[in-house]
Order: C-alpha cells, then structure tokens, then sequence
C-alpha cells in the first residue's frame, strides 16, 4: 500500500511565536521600501502619513499572511522593523507602555476587533 503524505498545513496565524513590530520614527520609507520589496508576502506597503524625517513609514497592509519568516528584520539598515515575542510584546502593548511611534499591527488589529480602539 502506498504512503499517505500529511498534509501541509500552514501555522493558524495566532499561533505564530512572534509578532511584527515596527519603529516609524527610524523609518526612511519611501526612499528606502527594501523591506516593501523583499518580503515574500506582500505583507508591507508604505503609510500616507509622514514620520519626523518626513518620509512615508512602512505599516502592515496584510499583517495576517506574515509567515514570521524575518527577512525585513535582517534587510532593513535601519532596525526599523523586526520581530518580538509575542508574550512579551502582549505585555507591553497591554500596559500602554509601547515608546511613541511604536507599532505592532496584529495586537492593533486584535484591539479594535474587541472594540478596544478605533
Ligand atoms: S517576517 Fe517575513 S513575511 Fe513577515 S513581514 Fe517580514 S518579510 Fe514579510
Ligand atoms: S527596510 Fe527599514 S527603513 Fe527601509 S522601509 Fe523597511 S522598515 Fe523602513
């Protein structure tokens, strides 16, 4: 009888051990979009707001096909974007304590479907 393979299942999104975080203020954006570019999801895509430094920093236009694979993180020359335990971010974003210009577009999201946020 011939093997059964298993199926490939990707992780269920809440799952995944790390979530997105992202430092608008260290962002070049617009002259940059090294990150934009290379992740292989199509996650990433550039605000219409300007930072400090006048540029469009980059946001999460689809948060939830990140597959957590960190190649923003390591591309990116600037430490503007990279990936956290998503325990430890949870903390932080839950007691208000993220620095100004400090996002993490999934916990963002999870906010507002609670009806936590706008
Ligand atoms: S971790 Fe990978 S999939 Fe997620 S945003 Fe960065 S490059 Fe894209
Ligand atoms: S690679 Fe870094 S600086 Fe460049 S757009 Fe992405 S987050 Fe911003």
């Amino acid at each position: 009888m011939a093997s059964v393979r298993k199926p490939i299942t990707p992780k269920p999104v809440r799952m995944r051990d790390k979530v997105l975080v992202m430092l608008e203020e260290r962002c070049k954006g617009d002259q940059c979009q090294l990150c934009v570019s290379f992740c292989p999801k199509n996650v990433l895509c550039l605000t219409d707001k300007y930072n400090r430094k006048g540029y469009h920093p980059v946001t999460a236009c689809d948060i939830d096909a990140c597959t957590n694979c960190q190649f923003c993180e390591l591309i990116c020359p600037d430490m503007a974007i990279y990936l956290a335990d998503r325990d430890e971010a949870e903390k932080v974003f839950k007691s208000h304590g993220l620095e100004e210009g400090t996002k993490i577009p999934e916990l963002e999201n999870d906010a507002a479907k609670e009806g936590g946020t706008d």
